[in-house]
């Protein structure tokens, strides 16, 4: 799906990494989470002590890795990343933290996933700097506490309400990455087109970040796209008219919205008279998993103000009914 936040394959991941900015300054947007981290950064700089843990929160592919890795660079350490579901025993998370240098920056991605026995070896280490480690079985069990490097732990999620209080509570700073404005998009835009060494107008600039739901990775995605359509198509200049045209064959509408987004709405709208309906039953309709619906296709469906969520279930607003031309029932 063009249009998903998440990254799709090692391949993209790849791409990304060479378009991944390294400082706060050239990060783009998000200005009141960059603010509130300089001062954090600047002072545990100059007490020269580590930065307290953060949590980064936030639909995907809006740039938790990528400021992550910023932050390590800004503290001036090493950046070590991990994630959720690939810590599956204690021991392989005492590992990973044995293993850090003082001061490091340890980056575990989709940590709600960390199962609840790990989440218990990650609290010692987080508050106290040590790990607490059961050596043999049954009476002759003891425990051993071993001590840690001071490091920073750097904690991504799609999902922050599927995060335990204790948990959460051990962050010092606590980030939400909001959808970016158009005007920072048309800036990511620019920049990676600079880096591909495309020639792009500021219409055609505008028109990629106007369909690219608030989200760097589509930005950066559908640039990509319009690039190769460009090069076949008009000697390699990205225009309004190149980039609206390449964006039609793909699929994606003027707000961003694909064939998923549309047939979600359409069914909403046919089958339950634009609602209120449950999300169990759009899921059953439309043939999809209930959590992608809430985690991948609605969250920018809410922000634009097409769905909203009522106790009784999902409703379609009015501007739905615009935008497909339909006539707004009374
Ligand atoms: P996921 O949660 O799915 O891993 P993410 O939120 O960690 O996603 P990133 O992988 O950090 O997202 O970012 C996706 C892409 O968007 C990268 O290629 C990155 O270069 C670009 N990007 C993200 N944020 C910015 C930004 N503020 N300025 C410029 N480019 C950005």
């Amino acid at each position: 799906r063009i249009v998903s936040g998440e990254a799709e394959n090692t391949e993209e991941q790849s791409f990304e990494q060479s378009l991944r900015p390294r400082l706060l300054k050239t990060y783009i947007g998000q200005n009141q989470v960059k603010n509130n981290l300089e001062i954090f950064i600047e002072a545990a700089r100059n007490r020269q002590e580590t930065l307290d843990h953060v949590l980064l929160y936030g639909p995907p592919g809006l740039g938790k890795t990528t400021l992550a890795a910023v932050i390590a660079n800004e503290m001036g350490v090493n950046l070590r990343t991990t994630a959720g579901p690939a810590i599956e025993r204690p021991g392989d998370l005492a590992a990973i933290l044995s293993a850090l240098e003082p001061g490091d920056v340890l980056f575990i991605d989709e940590i709600h996933r960390l199962p609840r026995a790990i989440e218990e070896v990650l609290y010692p280490a987080m508050e106290d700097f040590c790990l607490d480690i059961v050596i043999g079985t049954g009476p002759s069990a003891r425990s051993v506490r071993l001590d840690l490097p001071p490091f920073t732990l750097v904690g991504a999620t799609t999902r922050a309400g599927a995060i335990s209080a204790p948990l959460r509570d051990r962050f010092g700073v606590l980030c939400r990455l909001e959808y970016y404005e158009e005007r920072d998009l048309v800036t990511i835009v620019r920049r990676t087109a600079d880096i591909f060494d495309t020639a792009i107008d500021d219409q055609g600039a505008l028109e990629i970040a106007r369909r690219s739901r608030g989200t760097p990775r589509i930005a950066n995605r559908l640039l990509k796209r319009v690039r190769d359509y460009a090069q076949v198509r008009a000697q390699g200049a990205i225009t309004y008219p190149i980039a609206q045209q390449s964006l039609e064959l793909l699929q994606v509408d003027r707000l961003g919205l694909d064939h998923i987004d549309h047939k979600l709405l359409m069914a909403i709208i046919e089958r339950f008279k634009g609602g209120p309906v449950g999300l169990d039953t759009i899921a059953a309709s439309i043939g999809e998993e209930s959590t992608s619906i809430e985690d991948v296709y609605e969250p920018y469906l809410l922000q634009i103000g097409f769905l909203q969520r009522t106790p009784r279930g999902r409703i379609v607003t009015e501007n739905v009914y615009r935008h497909f031309k339909l006539e707004v029932p009374k």
